[in-house]
């Protein structure tokens, strides 16, 4: 009985969260709209913080690191312009949260993290929640996966300093890439897209996301 009601208060509280954060400001794919509603966010939180999973502001999870604020992630997914059936490579699965929302709407999402212990809490979360579509690789995401390149959409969700050259040459004809690209403590939210053999580079906005830690992104000895 605890566990219905439960849920009932969290669906409640996720509802709320879809209309005031993510409809109110302006975010209109149906597909985007719906997987915001059906992924448990407070299940990606820890237990502490699961009161606060459906509120306007990124929360910490282990190992310093982030989720990111709901309305970023709906922002971000909408920004990649996935129709369904897209192969979508994430870096940075932190909690799994970004990658179990793109699954709904793409067709096979690859995540790459490079802390262990992150990539594994997040491996059984989405194993219990039944997001097998989510394959996640312990790894420096900076370089990409070029196995599985090229993709139709490349979401980096830590911040780098310039665009690693590899997720250019990963990504396929028409595809999209969507990475912060700036300083340590702002960034601008980039999305580049390859058409024709053209590179069309536009700037969606001022964002905040923790480092892109790798050979290509900040170095690990500045990793506060
Ligand atoms: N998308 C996540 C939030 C990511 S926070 C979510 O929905 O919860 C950023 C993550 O990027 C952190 O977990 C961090 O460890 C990871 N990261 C930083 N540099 C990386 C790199 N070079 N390759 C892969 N993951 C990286």
């Amino acid at each position: 009985m605890k566990g219905a009601m439960e849920k009932d208060v969290y669906a409640r509280a996720r509802s709320a969260m879809v209309e005031t954060q993510i409809i109110a400001r302006g975010i209109k794919q149906k597909e985007v709209i719906e997987a915001m509603l059906a992924v448990p966010r407070h299940l990606f939180v820890d237990e502490g913080l699961k009161s606060q999973a459906y509120g306007d502001y990124p929360l910490p999870i282990d190992e310093g690191q982030t989720i990111s604020q709901p309305f970023m992630v709906a922002y971000m997914t909408e920004s990649l312009k996935l129709k369904g059936g897209e192969k979508v490579l994430e870096i940075g699965t932190g909690s799994g949260y970004q990658a179990a929302v793109l699954s709904l709407i793409a067709s096979r999402v690859f995540s790459i993290e490079r802390v262990t212990s992150v990539a594994i809490k997040a491996r059984r979360l989405l194993d219990t929640l039944h997001y097998s579509k989510v394959i996640i690789k312990i790894d420096d995401g900076t370089l990409g996966w070029p196995e599985e390149a090229p993709f139709d959409a490349i979401i980096v969700t830590a911040a780098s300093p310039e665009i690693p050259p590899v997720y250019m040459q990963q990504l396929a004809e028409g595809g999209r890439l969507l990475i912060p690209v700036g300083g340590e403590f702002v960034q601008d939210l980039v999305r580049v897209t390859r058409r024709q053999g053209r590179i069309l580079r536009e700037s969606l906005g001022g964002c905040r996301f923790v480092k892109l830690i790798g050979r290509y992104g900040w170095q690990a000895a500045n990793n506060g």
